[in-house]
């Protein structure tokens, strides 16, 4: 094509970028498929199934023709209220269902959440390291990242000062993520209620991702947004899903709660671009949310006896730097002390290298830093077997002992 022929992609779709993953990933699944034994670390889902109680309340409901039916696009009432109760329960405070919108998973309320308030020109502040979809997510809208980034030596927490420093008459809103994928970072009560207090001084909307709130282990504790910054919720959206809480990623359901203004607009938008959740999906999450949280805890702590075992496993080679993940399921080296190194006769220069390399050498499928933010940095879920797991990182310690 010529530069003088027409587009065929639009320039919005033509800009989205390839997820770094998909390098990484491609080459793991043809290696898998080569019937070679990889070991993944690149899935951001739990291994579990889902709790058998909430399997057997989608059976119930596929077998009611009710359930064969759209839903309202906002999502089935008694979902709605089943949020409500669950926020007031985990959350501490009391929201109205009809400021909920239920959708296809946390990431359309991501999606959505962005869409309902940014125009072209406007600017949003995303700490970084982030999840790889929300720079997407933002471009879409013809608004700008402003990204701010904690590495390692501040345990991947931004701090108010860096986000003044970024902040400009553009800066619309902050994106915040915490408990973090994909570093595990958590922030204190103290860290989170100074942000939402200095983004509430200077009128600045807050989009709070709380899907990974009952992932959180050791000392840390998750805070929810809303709970230490009340007068913040005029101006405040909430992600959350069942996906992470409830090993539920392949049933999308998710939701965003917000001002009714907000909500409204993302529910017309919603309903013509999606329409409703599965209603199944939507019935197996209400079985979720009004259930207890026995199994949640369960898995949580499988999460964390496999995170205390990779995470002393990476602290074993030389040249890592491991902060302690205190939520969800990443544990996020450093790598830079490996970039520069010759390993099996490749010099590393980025931790793109250093990925490919343990791959093709060891067949272990770690996401480089790069879908997330800077280079310098690898990511590991732990959301898998325990023996899967110290093989994997059996495997990578072996290939950089060698000199
Ligand atoms: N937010 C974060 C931070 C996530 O890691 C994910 C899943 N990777 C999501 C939202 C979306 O999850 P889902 O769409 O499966 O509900």
């Amino acid at each position: 094509m010529t530069s003088s022929s027409p587009r065929r992609v639009s320039a919005r779709l033509g800009a989205i970028a390839p997820s770094a993953t998909l390098a990484v990933d491609a080459k793991a699944k043809a290696l898998k498929a080569a019937g070679r034994p990889v070991i993944g670390f690149g899935a951001g889902e739990p291994d579990f199934s889902t709790p058998q109680f909430i399997v057997d309340a989608a059976i119930a409901a596929a077998n009611e023709a009710k359930n064969h039916r759209y839903t309202p696009a906002s999502g089935l009432p008694e979902l709605r209220q089943a949020i409500a109760d669950k926020t007031k329960r985990d959350s501490g405070y009391e929201i109205d269902p009809a400021t909920t919108l239920v959708t296809n998973g946390g990431k359309q309320a991501v999606f959505q959440a962005f869409a309902s308030i940014l125009d072209p020109g406007d600017e949003v502040i995303l700490p970084a390291p982030y999840w790889t979809t929300y720079p997407e997510a933002i471009a879409l809208t013809g608004a700008t990242t402003v990204e701010v980034f904690a590495g390692a030596d501040q345990d991947y927490l931004v701090t108010v000062d860096q986000l003044e420093a970024a902040r400009t008459d553009a800066t619309k809103a902050l994106l915040f993520c915490s408990p973090s994928n994909p570093t595990g970072a958590v922030y204190s009560a103290a860290q989170t209620k100074e942000i939402g207090e200095w983004a509430l001084e200077h009128g600045i909307w807050v989009v709070t991702d709380e899907i990974y709130e009952h992932l959180v282990y050791d000392d840390a504790t998750f805070t929810p947004m809303l709970s230490v910054v009340p007068d913040l919720a005029d101006t405040c959206i909430v992600v959350n899903g069942v996906a992470k809480t409830y090993a539920m990623t392949g049933w999308r359901v998710g939701w965003m709660v917000g001002p009714t203004d907000v909500i409204k607009a993302a529910t017309n938008f919603q309903s013509h671009l999606t329409s409703n959740v599965a209603n199944i999906s939507q019935r197996a999450a209400i079985a979720a949310l009004n259930g207890g949280l026995d199994e949640v805890h369960e898995m949580r702590t499988a999460f964390d006896r496999r995170r205390k075992t990779m995470v002393s496993m990476l602290r074993e080679i030389d040249g890592l730097v491991v902060p302690t993940p205190k939520g969800a399921f990443y544990a996020y080296p450093s790598v830079e002390g490996l970039i520069g190194r010759t390993i099996r006769g490749r010099k590393i220069t980025s931790s793109i290298d250093l990925a490919a390399v343990i791959l093709e050498e060891v067949e272990v499928a770690v996401v480089p830093g790069e879908a997330f933010g800077p280079s310098g940095y690898a990511r590991l879920s732990y959301a898998l077997g325990d023996d899967d797991l110290v093989e994997g990182v059996g495997r990578i310690q072996s290939l950089l002992a060698e000199g």
